[in-house]
């Protein structure tokens, strides 16, 4: 009668084929369905909704038995992955359009539906390998890559059996701790024991201690699983090959900066960048894990052909990587002429008891001078870096004297300036850039700048070795 007096308010009229109820009595504590006169609007009667149906309501199919029904989340997302596979689109932009449109059309049923922990797992799979197929990463690639965040150096994708899981967690602690009386007595007395018992430690990586019930009312929902993103990270960095020199990029925006806007990056480079990133370009070393093979490189004929040796040691490869230096030093002196200091680029320093050295720029300005060598190292290790800069230090530091005398200068600081070929950003070289002048607001768009550069020598250097392999 309410809805029929808005209806006659409003002028609205009902489509009667897209409604549906049903009715439950328990007379004597047996469950009827539907049984009672007829339900209409307007003398149209609605459709009874029996047992064996179902009503779509917000997102969730409702049996009148059975209540929500379980959501179907692999059936939902093989057409969306297979459609997004066939589009028109750049790689990034498949993986995009998958987190921001595909992805959250299924999280909401499968929540609502307490869909089961192996059932999401087996959909996590199917979208990693759709998103491993369209970035052209390795079958093998390790999931820390998908799941790190990219503040970490991952791709920071959703995973469904721990987010789901951690939501559901998380919503049932708040109803345990309502402060509505109605719900807290409900919430006990509704509460899928086994099932969320299920969810908590698929949460929070550990069984329930004691009562379930006791720990959603005490447990704060803003800590569980919030450390999920870590513990993926940790364990990739945990991989013997795949993990190796990760350490270095935790917790690093500047270095990482690419992950989550490949600007500045072309596609095939962004690729190359996560196969680099992810040790898992293609070299001989790769290609023959775990089987012996010769593994002489195929570019230079000496040297066990794995990625360390392809990116800053392959002879033939040699001319690349003095480009990528260049292009590092070029990028430096213009910053430094903008600020005003004169540069000189090699410039040869003969000292009669150390003998010659031609660090990459010096640069002054007002009887002042910076002596600045720059490197490019693979990151092996967190300390690979600085030892590098600690190293470049040692070697011209000497020379100060004789740089002094032959610029007419009162004092030099040397350093130096590493990158990481992997795009790594080394503190030490804010310390460069505070010398210089840099305004403070300008450095760290400058150093995501390097790190882009540095990451982008490497992928060329890949490509020209791709070539080298194959002729
Ligand atoms: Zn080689």
């Amino acid at each position: 009668r309410i809805l029929e007096r808005f209806l006659e308010h409003t002028g609205l009229d009902i489509k009667i084929k897209k409604c549906g109820g049903f009715f439950l009595r328990a007379p004597n504590h047996i469950v009827t369905v539907n049984h009672c006169a007829d339900w209409s609007i307007h003398s149209t009667p609605i459709p009874w909704i029996d047992e064996t149906q179902s009503y779509r309501y917000l997102g969730v199919d409702v049996s009148p038995r059975r209540g929500i029904l379980p959501s179907d989340p692999l059936k939902e997302i093989m057409p969306l992955l297979r459609k997004i596979s066939k589009a028109p689109l750049k790689p990034t932009q498949k993986v995009k359009m998958l987190l921001t449109y595909g992805i959250p059309r299924v999280v909401y049923g499968a929540d609502m539906s307490l869909v089961g922990t192996v059932g999401l797992r087996r959909v996590d799979l199917e979208i990693r390998n759709a998103v491993k197929s369209w970035l052209h990463l390795s079958p093998s690639t390790a999931d820390g890559l998908f799941y790190s965040s990219k503040v970490d150096g991952g791709l920071g994708l959703p995973r469904l059996e721990k987010q789901i899981a951690i939501c559901q967690v998380k919503r049932w602690c708040k109803m345990m701790q309502a402060k509505d009386a109605k719900c807290k007595v409900l919430a006990p007395a509704l509460l899928p024991k086994a099932a969320i018992a299920k969810r908590w430690k698929a949460a929070t990586e550990v069984e329930v201690e004691g009562s379930l019930q006791s720990s959603l009312a005490t447990t704060d929902p803003a800590v569980i699983g919030r450390k999920w993103r870590v513990s993926e990270f940790e364990r990739w960095c945990g991989l013997r090959c795949q993990g190796r020199g990760l350490a270095t990029f935790a917790r690093d925006p500047i270095s990482n900066y690419w992950l989550g806007d490949p600007w500045g990056l072309h596609e095939s480079d962004y690729i190359l960048a996560l196969q680099l990133r992810s040790s898992t370009v293609s070299t001989l070393t790769t290609l023959s894990r775990g089987r012996r093979r010769n593994a002489t490189c195929r570019a230079c004929g000496r040297g066990w052909e794995g990625i360390i040796h392809v990116v800053s040691q392959c002879r033939s490869l040699k001319k690349n990587r003095m480009a990528n230096h260049n292009n590092i030093c070029r990028l430096l002196s213009i910053i430094g002429r903008t600020l005003g200091w004169e540069v000189k680029r090699e410039k040869r320093i003969t000292c009669p008891l150390l003998g010659t050295a031609v660090p990459d720029l010096i640069l002054t300005k007002n009887g002042r001078g910076l002596v600045v060598d720059v490197a490019i190292c693979y990151e092996v290790k967190p300390a690979t870096l600085r030892r590098r800069a600690v190293s470049k230090v040692n070697k011209y530091d000497k020379f100060a004297p004789s740089i002094c005398n032959t610029f007419g200068l009162t004092g030099v600081k040397t350093y130096g300036f590493v990158l990481g070929a992997r795009g790594k950003w080394y503190e030490g070289n804010s310390e460069v850039l505070n010398e210089m002048g840099l305004p403070r607001s300008r450095k760290k768009a400058l150093a995501k700048l390097f790190s882009l550069r540095a990451i982008r020598g490497t992928t060329s250097i890949l490509k020209v070795f791709k070539k080298l392999s194959r002729s």
